[in-house]
């Protein structure tokens, strides 16, 4: 059976690192025996510039009919100006919710050729490899009773509110256990116990779903120790799990240890393994139209989505092996250069990947 993929290549840089990842499926498909096929929608300002929505019905169609997605990036200076409800990025929050994508995997991962490029010393960050699952659709992002209101005393005060049931609990922490199966079967789960009742729940339904994954073992760490951890001795961890907030300032941290943010790749997934996969940096107007995009964090995307969503867990190895032998290699795009490297455009550096990848079938 074929896999069915929805490339939804978004805006400015986005077109141009799809254009890569679509090379890239059609070399393994041709080379490597891939069953795939490829679809085409619109998300972000493309889509309200053709459809008049940024998340259009023809694209939740087709969203709903495929088994992963890949994203490039939504959103630029000449949709600012529009209604809230029509702006790119409300496209993303859309197809998120509407295909109930709750499980945010964030990879940060050091290739040795690149070591120099992080702001930790390399021998601090050099073969770092942590994946970071952060719980995306709940918490105090979307937490009822919200909003700022005047007290009886004339004070204004804002206010959110923090909660998790069990069910939610339950199925971010099954996704991160299955994670850390497939890895190297350390996972850490993140909280603030000591303070909150929310985590207090978080820890006792993570202790109990232990019990069900033997081959993992399970550790807690308090979200300030976790911070402090994550920029002391980083390759400590494999998997970490925590909740909505702290997953966000977390996922960030630790991919800046890995210097560009022309290299990460994210995936967000459903409770069925569909999933939709996007390198984390944005669409980059500053830079569309002119082939210097680095399409490593889009190829690697599509590395995340053969292991999550399509299990093609060896052809994920051979992408990311692939990228770990051009920048080996030497090849450098502009954001990754070093004083006195010639960098290569986002097409070269896609035709690197593919020969490499080629290579490995000789
Ligand atoms: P950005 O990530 O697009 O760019 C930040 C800087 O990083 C820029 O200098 C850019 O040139 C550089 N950069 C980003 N990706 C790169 C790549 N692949 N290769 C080389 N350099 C790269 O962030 P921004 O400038 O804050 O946002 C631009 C637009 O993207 C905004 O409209 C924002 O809303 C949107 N955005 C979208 C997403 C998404 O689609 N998931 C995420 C973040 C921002």
């Amino acid at each position: 059976m074929s896999h069915k993929v929805l490339m939804l290549p978004g805006d400015h840089i986005g077109p141009d690192i799809v254009a890569e990842a679509d090379r890239l499926l059609h070399c393994l498909a041709d080379d490597f025996g891939l069953r795939v096929e490829l679809e085409y929608a619109h998300l972000g300002g493309c889509a309200v510039d053709a459809e008049g929505q940024p998340f259009p019905e023809s694209t939740r169609a087709l969203a709903q009919a495929s088994d992963a997605m890949l994203l490039g990036a939504v959103g630029g200076p000449e949709w600012d100006a529009i209604e809230r409800d029509k702006r790119p990025e409300r496209g993303l929050l859309a197809i998120r919710e509407a295909l109930g994508l709750f499980a945010n995997l964030r990879p940060a991962m050091l290739f040795p050729a690149l070591a120099e490029a992080s702001s930790l010393r390399a021998d601090v960050v050099a073969g770092l490899d942590i994946l970071i699952v952060r719980e995306l659709t709940g918490g105090i992002y979307f937490g009822q009773p919200r909003g700022i209101r005047t007290r009886d005393d004339g004070l204004r005060e804002g206010f959110n509110t923090l909660v998790y049931n069990t069910d939610e609990i339950e199925r971010i922490g099954h996704a991160a256990f299955a994670a850390a199966s497939r890895r190297q079967g350390q996972l850490c789960s993140v909280d603030k116990a000591n303070v909150l009742e929310s985590s207090e729940l978080w820890r006792e339904v993570m202790t109990d779903l232990s019990a069900q994954y033997p081959q993992v073992e399970l550790s807690h760490l308090y979200v300030d120790n976790a911070a402090m951890q994550l920029v002391r001795s980083p390759k400590q961890f494999d998997v970490m799990v925590t909740g909505n907030l702290f997953g966000d300032i977390l996922s960030d941290c630790a991919a800046m240890l890995t210097g560009s943010i022309g290299m990460l790749p994210s995936a967000a997934l459903d409770a069925n393994g569909r999933g939709l996969y996007e390198p984390v940096h944005g669409s980059a107007p500053d830079i569309s139209g002119q082939d210097r995009a680095n399409p490593l964090a889009t190829l690697l995307s599509v590395a995340m989505m053969l292991r999550h969503s399509l299990a093609e867990g060896a052809l994920a190895d051979r992408v990311e092996r692939a990228v770990e032998a051009v920048l080996a290699q030497g090849w450098r795009t502009a954001d990754l250069a070093a004083v006195g490297d010639t960098p290569v455009g986002t097409r070269a550096m896609g035709d690197a990947v593919i020969a490499a990848l080629r290579a490995q079938a000789d």
